[in-house]
């Protein structure tokens, strides 16, 4: 019996006795432990009615049963919804409503107010907490540890995963068995995960990057993986000696090095560090050098598209751009009103089309029409512009390229010069409706540790560097940049906390 991603994945690990997932808090879990816990669980879903297609929707801390639960699903020939344990009931509620799945799963603490959504859509509602126990592993102790595997071929559906929110309602991405893998493989090669590596995971898994990047990599390179809780520094600079890969977020390296304790010996049996999600601000990535010795290596990628583009493993990993586009990945650049590729070098709409790219949204036939072409081509949302060497550089999203007076302003650009000036430690540039130019730019502004920055000298520096209609109209100093889970700054509570300023 086939199961394309489970065949990959999974079962070459059934009879391995080496460590998987280690933990701080309990025994190490060994590879084949885990998929004989899989099994059980797979069991306890079939049990309680999930039947190929079916999706199983998670709200649950970080555990390694949860990522147990994720295997489970896959062999049990589910689709697997995780979903941001940041999310209010209501939340969920519209997410549960939209994917109506066959199994929920909460933690107890939300059982309650989840039981009666659970059952207008028709679900069984079972409790997954973070130290493991509740309903769902009480249940599997009473089957055995092999499952039959269901048939799911490289085109079935394997996750529905939602995106981030950050510009607006999030979306449901179906990815397939194929869409996974076919990343998985590429990644492995690419970044040369072996079994030899173990990888620092602080991420939260109910995201692309923690959950697909960071864990299909090592279950199909069969690495050894740190498995913490969330990030905590103590953790993550006591693990390195003993790891050779973290992936993180630009956050985890801003906060690494703000610890002294990150030098050149606390790094030395590290292989590599990789940060996506978000931009990584050249600075930092010069200062990790500076530091560590070690190239940060970022790459780009989407929840509908997997991983997209990466700098090299072997060459320059250059500073504010993302490498090149992943080997069977196909990548153009096109004007975002005609849909015409743009002349070299300028920038451009980013379209992806590869094994990678999703199937679309989740009952948005509308919205997947509009940006799934029928070439096969996804409209990422994100513009780009190549270097005469191939290395692709974000510029932004176009949701966020300011319009004003009949310009168009990159916020990155604005912001490229404000990070530069002495003092800033980094700065979001956005637009607010103007009634004379259409929409007004405005500078929000965090200044380093213990700095105090003046707008008026920020203002001559940047009148000096860019055109005049760059030019924001307000510069505010905020103590923080408002950031999502996973780092990215949420320029839509910016512009709402901004709007009419001034105006
Ligand atoms: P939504 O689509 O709901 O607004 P989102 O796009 O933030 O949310 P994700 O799929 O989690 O949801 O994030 C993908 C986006 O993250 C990309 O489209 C891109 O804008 C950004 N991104 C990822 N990696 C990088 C990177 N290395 N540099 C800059 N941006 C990145
Ligand atoms: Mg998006």
């Amino acid at each position: 019996m086939t199961n394309h991603l489970y065949d990959a994945l999974i079962a070459p690990h059934a009879v391995v006795p080496s460590v998987f997932l280690k933990r701080p808090e309990a025994p190490d879990l060994t590879f084949e432990d885990f998929v004989a816990l899989a099994a059980r669980i797979a069991h306890v879903l079939k049990k309680r009615g999930l039947a190929p297609g079916d999706r199983v929707v998670v709200q649950a801390e970080k555990s390694v049963e949860m990522v147990a639960l994720y295997a489970a699903t896959i062999q049990a020939g589910g689709v697997f919804l995780p979903l941001n344990t940041g999310y209010t009931t209501d939340e969920v509620s519209y997410f549960v409503t939209d994917a109506a799945p066959r199994i929920i799963i909460c933690d107890t603490r939300s059982e309650a107010s989840l039981s009666s959504l659970a059952k207008e859509v028709g679900a069984t509602l079972l409790t997954l907490n973070a130290d493991g126990s509740g309903r769902l592993t009480e249940e599997l102790q009473a089957h055995p540890s092999t499952f039959e595997t269901v048939v799911r071929g490289p085109e079935d559906l394997a996750a529905l995963l939602y995106t981030s929110g950050t510009t607006g309602r999030s979306k449901g991405a179906m990815l397939t068995h194929d869409n996974l893998l076919s990343n998985a493989k590429t990644l492995v090669d690419q970044w040369r995960i072996t079994k030899d590596d173990t990888l620092i995971h602080a991420l939260p898994i109910f995201h692309t990057h923690g959950l697909f990047v960071a864990l299909n990599t090592s279950l199909l390179a069969g690495t050894s993986v740190h498995f913490m809780r969330s990030f905590n520094l103590d953790a993550i600079l006591s693990a390195m000696p003993q790891s050779t890969v973290l992936m993180g977020v630009p956050t985890f390296y801003t906060r690494l090095l703000g610890d002294h304790r990150l030098t050149r010996e606390a790094v030395r049996n590290m292989r590599l560090f990789i940060s996506g999600s978000a931009p990584l601000l050249a600075e930092t990535h010069v200062a990790f050098t500076d530091r560590t010795g070690h190239h940060i290596l970022e790459r780009y990628g989407m929840t509908e598209t997997n991983m997209i583009a990466s700098n090299p493993y072997d060459g320059e990993r250059r500073a504010g751009t993302v490498g090149q586009p992943l080997s069977g990945v196909e990548l153009r650049l096109t004007n975002p009103d005609t849909g015409d590729p743009v002349p070299s070098g300028d920038v451009g709409m980013i379209e992806v089309r590869g094994p990678n790219v999703f199937k679309g949204y989740w009952q948005m036939p509308e919205k997947t029409a509009a940006e799934l072409r029928e070439n096969g081509f996804f409209i990422t949302g994100d513009l780009g512009q190549f270097s005469e060497d191939g290395y692709l550089s974000i510029v932004g999203r176009a949701k966020d390229l300011i319009i004003t007076g009949g310009y168009n302003v990159y916020p990155k650009e604005i912001e490229d010069v404000l990070n530069d000036i002495d003092g800033v430690s980094e700065s979001a540039v956005f637009g607010v409706p103007d009634a004379d130019f259409g929409e007004a730019i405005i500078a929000a502004i965090v200044p380093k540790d213990g700095t105090q920055v003046d707008p008026s000298v920020i203002a001559d520096t940047v009148k000096n560097r860019l055109a005049r209609f760059k030019h924001p109209r307000s510069y505010e100093i905020l103590d923080a940049l408002p950031r999502n889970t996973m780092g990215k700054v949420q320029k839509n509570v910016l512009r709402d906390l901004f709007r009419g300023d001034g105006s």
